[in-house]
């Protein structure tokens, strides 16, 4: 019942596949596939003009609608819609129900789920990946990579377990990729959305398959244990002298296969901290705001106390959580992936770039945190009068802005640069 609520009504899809207003046609089952192709193309966005095959690609400038249309543009480019005659019509509803059945929540949203499809086709396309799979693998990946947190609530698999919700009682471990993943394959039960219908049964398996794969592994916690696996394969593939060994080597093992797409999709999952530092810290605003709101009902809800990263209290420490989470997760990955392929390195730039960003802005709160604590170590040995003409208001303000417990009296968020806080 509630897939039927989220499904693309008839003006959604003509508000993209225009047929009426281009063919003046009533029915679409009037017209002729060629002419749909034809209408819809037309009107999907030039890759070029909106950097879509880039590693620094940015939705900030696009609509949610213009979204779905980017969306629809990748499919042409990998050449799946004619090779496996994928109805047109039947793709745009499928799209724009993926993107319906993201919620407005502050960071897993459509544009999240955007980005991580994109970031799938520019690692296949522009970092050469796609060597490695079949068309009908890379039509499977890119689609689970749009569907990855579809209907996601905007808290984590710790608060969904805490809370007793549902989806803890349905699933037992990765309680939200689950969800995710069922939702996806509940989409393609649905003839209408199901873009994969003109597949031979054998092939619709193997679709289903990776989407498995593929969507349980954007579960992070999952990351830690197949990292290592991951570098044995970029070891070996270091040490051939040629191209077509490496390609031999992986294809004919599709656990190797799997490993690789399952660290594909973390190095899409965590892609926005490899982006140009005007997106990333944005970006990064987003991910701690959903992040404070969980703590906010782990504090209401749960009567709990949030963790350090959860902490609205503590939002001052986000530069400094940045740095840690670039150094123990983010690192590793895009290294990795730059020296399995050096068409990826933009990514590594731009997370090093990043870690930059975030280090001096951590150092220089850590900095003022410093002078703060000295100032009420004079002030407690009574050394005031040495210091002079020091305004003490000032300080006593400063203090209770900077106190360690969190307390904070104002909520100006001087540490930060005034983008990231507005
Ligand atoms: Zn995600």
């Amino acid at each position: 019942m509630l897939m039927n609520q989220t499904k693309a009504t008839p003006d959604e899809i003509e508000s993209i596949l225009k047929f009426k207003e281009k063919l003046s046609i009533d029915v679409i089952e009037d017209c002729e596939e060629k002419q749909l192709v034809t209408i819809l193309e037309e009107d999907l966005p030039d890759p070029k003009a909106v950097d879509l095959c880039e590693f620094h690609f940015s939705d900030f400038p696009i609509t949610e609608h213009g979204l779905i249309k980017c969306g629809l543009r990748l499919f042409f480019e990998i050449n799946v819609v004619e090779k496996f005659k994928v109805p047109v019509e039947v793709l745009t509803r499928w799209m724009y129900t993926v993107r319906k059945g993201y919620r407005s929540v502050t960071y897993h949203n459509w544009r999240h789920g955007f980005n991580v499809g994109q970031t799938m086709f520019t690692l296949l396309m522009t970092g050469r990946l796609k060597k490695y799979y079949t068309d009908l693998e890379a039509f499977a990946m890119l689609a689970a990579a749009f569907c990855h947190d579809i209907d996601h609530r905007g808290t984590n698999n710790l608060y969904q377990m805490k809370s007793t919700s549902p989806l803890a009682k349905l699933h037992g471990s990765s309680i939200l990729e689950r969800h995710h993943l069922e939702y996806s394959k509940t989409l393609l039960q649905d003839e209408s959305l199901n873009i994969f219908q003109n597949l031979n049964k054998r092939q619709f398996e193997t679709v289903i398959h990776l989407f498995e794969v593929a969507i349980i592994a954007t579960d992070l916690a999952l990351y830690f244990k197949k990292r290592t696996m991951f570098q044995k394969i970029v070891d070996a593939c270091e040490k051939m002298e040629t191209e077509e060994e490496a390609i031999k080597y992986i294809t004919i093992d599709p656990t190797k296969k799997e490993i690789i797409m399952a660290m594909m999709m973390t190095a899409c999952d965590l892609s926005a901290i490899t982006k140009p530092w005007e997106v990333q810290s944005q970006v990064a605003l987003l991910v701690a705001s959903e992040f404070w709101e969980q703590g906010d009902l782990e504090r209401t809800v749960l009567q709990q106390q949030p963790i350090p990263m959860m902490d609205r209290n503590k939002k001052d420490e986000l530069p400094k959580l940045q740095v840690g989470f670039i150094d123990f997760v983010c690192t590793f990955v895009y290294k990795e992936f730059s020296r399995f392929h050096q068409e990826v390195t933009p990514m590594l730039n731009g997370l090093q770039n990043n870690r930059m960003e975030w280090k001096s802005l951590a150092d220089e709160y850590d900095a003022k945190v410093k002078v703060m604590e000295e100032e009420v170590k004079k002030q407690e040995e009574g050394n005031m009068t040495e210091k002079g003409a020091y305004d003490e208001r000032v300080v006593d303000k400063q203090l209770k802005r900077y106190s360690k417990d969190g307390e904070r009296v104002s909520n100006s968020t001087n540490e930060l640069p005034k983008h990231l806080t507005s």
